[in-house]
């Protein structure tokens, strides 16, 4: 790699992993201490016969139960607004975020100053990590809403002491208007949103390789490690495509460094990560994937103890050409457990087809229909492209790469050129009919 490394925190960031373990068993007693008054974890730690208080290394947390996110619903359901999950009395907090609720109810979560410094902190690490300074003019252009990336990634801005701009309340052309006219040179927002704002933009015929965009960081699903993702973000915009994962009510956890050696960092100075077998609940090792558990320790207005995630991961301790010795993921998050697809025996799952797809760039759009026939999950391929002739071309070497990488057929359909949905946050791609 070329240039000086940024840290955020140089000296924790190459701390020894016995010295980072040492320092997250402190951190982590100081947390349960911190939740005496937290009805939650206190009861339900006590129902596995378990006392929070004798909780005084990371791995005393295996006698824990897990956390699930229907859990923490169901508990604000059945005591609302915010379940029994706050440590502290209600006028301590002062910051109010919610999930966006596609999978279900939404999940309100609460912070108090000590933990929105928290996360400030976390996102220090993600943007030092992919080299964004004080001279940097970030533009954000997640929705603006009660949602916590867009409000985390500007104050994170700030808090580095880069300038930061809205694009909240913007549609496409308006934020790429902005952008370009305020010279911005990192781009946040998801994966998919930046491959469309570039369809956006050529529509106009503005060529986003003159812009002064000198990277981005592209939060919220799988995408940007995935190799034909990233490399059609970086071609389209002429900028590092740097991966960062994080989530409402665990925090922004993982981030992308300037080595970009094909898997993103875990940040054990703030969180304590396992990594489990999703069928067993076992603990499982390096080199296999398996369910991400996440206890975040500088959060405790609201924590989660024992967090599952249902992000599908795989560890790695090897050493970074970054010289931190954060922990990492192979690729960054894999897909989620529930997530995954079945065909002719094959397991796949979204990321893994999207990053095919995203391999022939002839195609602008696409859509995925899973149906079941016979007991088995079929796929048909519905992909927008210029015209039939490029559609011809699109889908032979579709067909071709599914077979060499999966053994598999794929059906493929031609969508007229506008025609599929786009998304500016998540995408919905993947749609399981019912037969
Ligand atoms: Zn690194």
């Amino acid at each position: 790699m070329t240039g000086a490394v940024n840290f955020y925190n140089r000296e924790v960031e190459t701390r020894s992993r016995d010295e980072l373990r040492t320092l997250q068993d402190r951190r982590l007693r100081e947390l349960m201490r911190e939740l005496t008054p937290n009805r939650f974890y206190q009861e339900k730690s006590r129902a596995a016969g378990i006392e929070l208080a004798r909780i005084t290394r990371a791995e005393d947390l295996l006698s824990l139960p897990f956390t699930t996110k229907q859990e923490l619903i169901d508990e604000q359901t059945g005591h609302p607004p915010f379940g029994r999950l706050l440590t502290y009395p209600l006028w301590r907090y002062r910051y109010f975020h919610q999930t966006s609720g596609t999978t279900g109810r939404p999940l309100k979560w609460l912070d108090t100053e000590e933990s929105w410094n928290w996360w400030t902190r976390c996102w220090g690490y993600v943007y030092r990590g992919a080299g964004v300074n004080s001279e940097d003019i970030v533009f954000c252009a997640f929705s603006f809403g009660p949602y916590i990336s867009h409000w985390t990634a500007i104050a994170g801005a700030w808090h580095i002491g880069a300038m930061c701009i809205s694009g909240g309340g913007m549609n496409s052309e308006q934020r790429l208007q902005s952008l370009i006219d305020n010279r911005a040179t990192v781009l946040v927002c998801t994966a998919t949103y930046a491959l469309h704002l570039a369809e956006v933009a050529r529509g106009l015929g503005i060529d986003l390789r003159a812009p002064a965009v000198r990277l981005g960081i592209y939060a919220g699903e799988p995408g940007a490690s995935l190799p034909n993702v990233k490399r059609a973000i970086e071609d389209a915009w002429g900028a590092t495509c740097f991966d960062h994962a994080g989530a409402t009510e665990a925090g922004a956890w993982a981030f992308d460094c300037e080595a970009q050696a094909g898997a993103i960092h875990l940040n054990e100075a703030e969180f304590i990560f396992e990594v489990i077998d999703p069928e067993s609940g076992e603990s499982i090792g390096e080199g296999e994937r398996g369910d991400l558990v996440i206890t975040n320790l500088g959060r405790a207005g609201m924590p989660v103890i024992r967090y599952r995630t249902g992000d599908l991961v795989e560890l790695t301790t090897e050493p970074c050409p970054c010289g931190r010795s954060f922990a990492r993921i192979k690729g960054g998050v894999l897909g989620r457990a529930d997530d995954m697809i079945i065909v002719r025996g094959v397991n796949l799952y979204p990321s893994a087809i999207d990053d095919l797809i995203r391999g022939v760039p002839l195609v602008f759009e696409y859509e995925v229909e899973i149906s079941r026939v016979a007991g088995m999950d079929e796929l048909l391929m519905r992909i927008e492209t210029a015209d039939a002739a490029s559609f011809e071309e699109a889908a032979r070497q579709l067909t071709h790469s599914f077979r060499t990488a999966h053994s598999i057929r794929v059906n493929v359909e031609h969508s007229p050129a506008g025609s599929l949905p786009r998304y500016e946050f998540k995408s919905r791609r993947f749609k399981r009919i019912a037969t």
